[in-house]
């Protein structure tokens, strides 16, 4: 089986989130994407984040209709920092046998090297970039992220973009203002609402 592994705050969820992932799917022919909240982190108390059962919800009421993209509460059901490493690991003994890909989005990869063990990172999953790979600006890359580039370790799947930003929503819904049309899926419009998730 061919397992996507796609981490992030998804606060909340949005088209940017989906969209990109449903290409790579498409693309690498994928089995399954788990999407993966992360826990909020004790340390950064960012009152308007909300909280991670929440996004949860979200990401769930998001993909409810695609048996293919699926949410795992696995990060917050840790009581200590959630890395990317001991996820992957985590999943590896989850699915055993499975080929494991590490779905990031542009800015994800870059930032790569400031994550914790990330050279163990490709030994685990193949990283799929969701971007095209003239993006990534290959020259100017860590030199150990060109050489996984070079080498064909890495994957990239380009996607029409998609301009919705999570920060940029919070912004509007800390003003009351709703999402742009077609930004955020209804049902998750619904509940964010119904609870005042971001009031
Ligand atoms: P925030 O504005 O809160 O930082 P974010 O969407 O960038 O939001 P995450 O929820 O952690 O933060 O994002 C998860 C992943 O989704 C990241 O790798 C990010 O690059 C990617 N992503 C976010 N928005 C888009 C978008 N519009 N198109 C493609 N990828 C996106």
């Amino acid at each position: 089986m061919k397992v996507g592994i796609f981490g992030g705050s998804f606060d909340p969820i949005h088209r940017g989130h989906i969209e990109p992932v449903k290409a790579a799917l498409e693309a690498l022919d994928l089995d399954r994407v788990v999407y993966l909240p992360t826990a909020r982190p004790p340390h950064k108390p960012d009152r308007r984040m909300a909280p991670a059962w929440a996004r949860l919800v979200m990401v769930e009421l998001a993909l409810l209709g695609d048996a293919r993209l699926q949410v795992s509460a696995h990060e917050m059901t840790l009581d200590r920092p959630a890395y990317t490493v001991d996820s992957l690991e985590h999943f590896a003994r989850e699915y055993p046998g499975s080929e494991l890909y590490l779905l990031l989005g542009l800015d994800s990869f870059l930032e790569l090297p400031s994550w914790r063990r990330w050279q163990e990172l490709v030994e685990l999953a193949t990283p799929v970039v969701m971007a095209r790979v003239e993006a990534a600006g290959v020259s100017n890359l860590h030199p150990e992220l060109a050489a996984w580039v070079r080498d064909g370790r890495v994957r990239f799947v380009a996607n029409r973009p998609v301009d919705v930003s999570a920060t940029e929503l919070r912004e509007r819904l800390v003003q009351g203002q709703d999402p742009a049309p077609g930004t955020v899926p209804e049902a998750v419009v619904q509940y964010l609402r119904k609870y005042s998730l971001y009031r």
